[in-house]
């Protein structure tokens, strides 16, 4: 009882206009919160450039659910002050989503009926075919198109005996996200602890949450600290389609910086917008002290970065429980501490991603495996300093396809890669390549880039060095890692070397060919 009530008072303080503390931005360091109680933000938004597709599909034995333009119009516009109400408390002013709007003010819905029954849009595959039909109704009503970002409502299909609705595609693919309707979906019972206030809270909490993953967000999870304050709660894109209206739900730092990018929360029109980049880590820094990961990278980018959000997620649970921060950086720089009393989990294996956000809208992500051991970060992914690469070459390969010669390998560039002949013939492992580093040279080890999409990635190799390509001394079997960031081996002592030779034993899809985006050494 007292739960409930605590619930109660929560989701209806959720929906109050409330002052928050505003965020600047630090120049290198994560957002600071700076007292700032100008603007309370939550009823004028700067009206947005760009408009959310609002589509009602309906199968062609179906038919729009009683007044669904009253509820959804409710809906998506307390939605809109939800996501509002979270960038301006990170400082991003007021905007949130736009919707398109009638001469009412009322969000416009676009009715379009669909080619197959019911049955044709199944949760698995139905959204699919739902886009392909929308891209053709877009096509042909092109005013129609208000942006890249649609969400798409379909009536539910089919009713438990509870009266739970389900049945159609409830998910975000890409710019493209689903929901569904039923008819008591409204947000007059959202926060009651009621059959349909909780139903509420799944089907219109689930509903803003996949309108996330349409306007470009990828899941997280609150930090511990955000857990247990009583202003946050839950991230959205964490559980909070469980938790949305009825306990407190927000959307994380993170969150907000990947909208502040998204083409819908725009106050201008721009172009090239979703244009792609790429970035590259130089030099990364990581160490645990003090209770924090301390974090220093210095990257080059094709695109403008504005923000780098940099994610702990935990191996199994998908991304859900990915714990995020967010750098400013300063120039081609920036650094973070993260306490790991933030964590949620202090075992274990993790990733460490890094997303880059480019201001067209596009991301690039980078990952760093890390464990955590008696409950503390071990952090074996700093920069080594690598030999200079510019005078050295390829002595000997066993197999290499016409667009991927063992050249690429030393050409500082994770785009081109070595990669054996699949086209013509496909040669199976063991593939050989030897690389002539000039020079006697006295390393320690050997650094590895695999190629950035990690398709086939390198996996089981042996390595040999010798100082005339006559006689080669064993360095030992290595299982590379399957991530796009820098990785290491250590032969464990400082030898001398001029060939270094490398013999492929599997990739990790366990296919016949090698391919490898840069070898070094260190
Ligand atoms: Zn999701």
């Amino acid at each position: 009882m007292k739960r409930k009530n605590l619930h109660s008072l929560l989701a209806g303080m959720l929906l109050l206009p409330t002052l928050f503390m505003a965020c600047k931005r630090s120049p290198g360091g994560e957002l600071q919160p700076v007292a700032d109680k100008t603007k309370s933000g939550l009823q004028n938004f700067v009206p947005s450039a760009y408009a959310l597709n609002v589509v009602y599909f309906v199968p062609s034995d179906g038919d729009t659910i009683v007044n669904y333009r009253a509820r959804l119009n409710g809906i998506l516009q307390q939605g809109q002050r939800f996501y509002g109400k979270w960038m301006n408390y990170y400082g991003y002013g007021d905007r949130s989503f736009g919707l398109p709007l009638d001469s009412t003010g009322k969000v416009k819905i676009t009715v379009v009926k669909g080619a197959l029954p019911k049955t044709g849009y199944p949760y698995e595959g139905g959204g699919n075919t739902a886009i392909g039909e929308l891209n053709t109704w877009f096509a042909a009503h092109p005013a129609g198109k208000h942006s890249e970002h649609t969400l798409v409502i379909m009536p539910a299909s089919t009713y438990a005996s509870d009266g739970n609705p389900g049945g159609v595609p409830f998910y975000g693919l890409g710019r493209w996200c689903f929901a569904l309707d039923y008819a008591e979906m409204d947000t007059s019972y959202l926060g009651q602890n009621t059959t349909l206030g909780n139903r509420a809270t799944k089907w219109i909490g689930g509903l803003m949450h996949e309108l996330g993953h349409g306007l470009n967000l990828p899941h997280n999870k609150e930090k511990v600290s955000e857990a247990a304050d009583p202003a946050k709660g839950t991230a959205l894109m964490g559980s909070g389609n469980y938790t949305y209206g009825k306990s407190p739900t927000f959307l994380t730092a993170a969150s907000a910086a990947i909208l502040n990018n998204s083409q819908v929360f725009r106050t201008s029109t721009a172009t090239g917008i979703y244009g792609g980049g790429n970035t590259t880590i130089n030099i990364i820094k990581a160490s645990y002290t003090g209770g924090n990961i301390e974090l220093k990278v210095k990257f080059s980018s094709t695109q403008t970065v504005n923000n780098v959000n940099v994610y702990n997620d935990p191996e199994g649970g998908n991304d859900y429980d990915a714990v995020p921060w967010v750098a400013a950086p300063s120039g081609d720089s920036f650094q973070l501490s993260m306490p790991i009393s933030e964590f949620h989990k202090k075992t274990g294996n993790y990733a460490l991603r890094i997303r880059f956000l480019y201001t067209n809208g596009s991301s690039t992500e980078i990952s760093y495996p890390y464990t955590f051991v008696n409950n503390e970060p071990v952090l074996d992914i700093s920069t080594k300093d690598e030999l200079n690469k510019s005078s050295w070459s390829i002595t000997f390969v066993s197999s290499q396809e016409d667009d991927g010669p063992a050249t690429n390998l030393l050409d500082n560039d994770q785009a081109t890669v070595w990669h054996t002949q699949w086209k013509t013939v496909q040669p199976a492992h063991p593939h050989t390549v030897i690389v002539n580093m000039n020079a006697i040279k006295s390393i320690q080890g050997l650094a590895f880039l695999q190629r950035a999409n990690l398709n086939g990635s390198l996996k089981d190799i042996s390595v040999f060095t010798s100082t005339d390509n006559v006689t080669y001394t064993s360095r030992g079997n290595y299982t590379l890692t399957n991530v796009n960031s820098k990785q290491y081996i250590s032969f464990g002592a400082t030898i001398s070397a001029k060939y270094i030779k490398i013999v492929t034993a599997s990739n990790y899809s366990g296919s016949h060919y090698a391919v490898l985006s840069e070898l070094g050494a260190w």
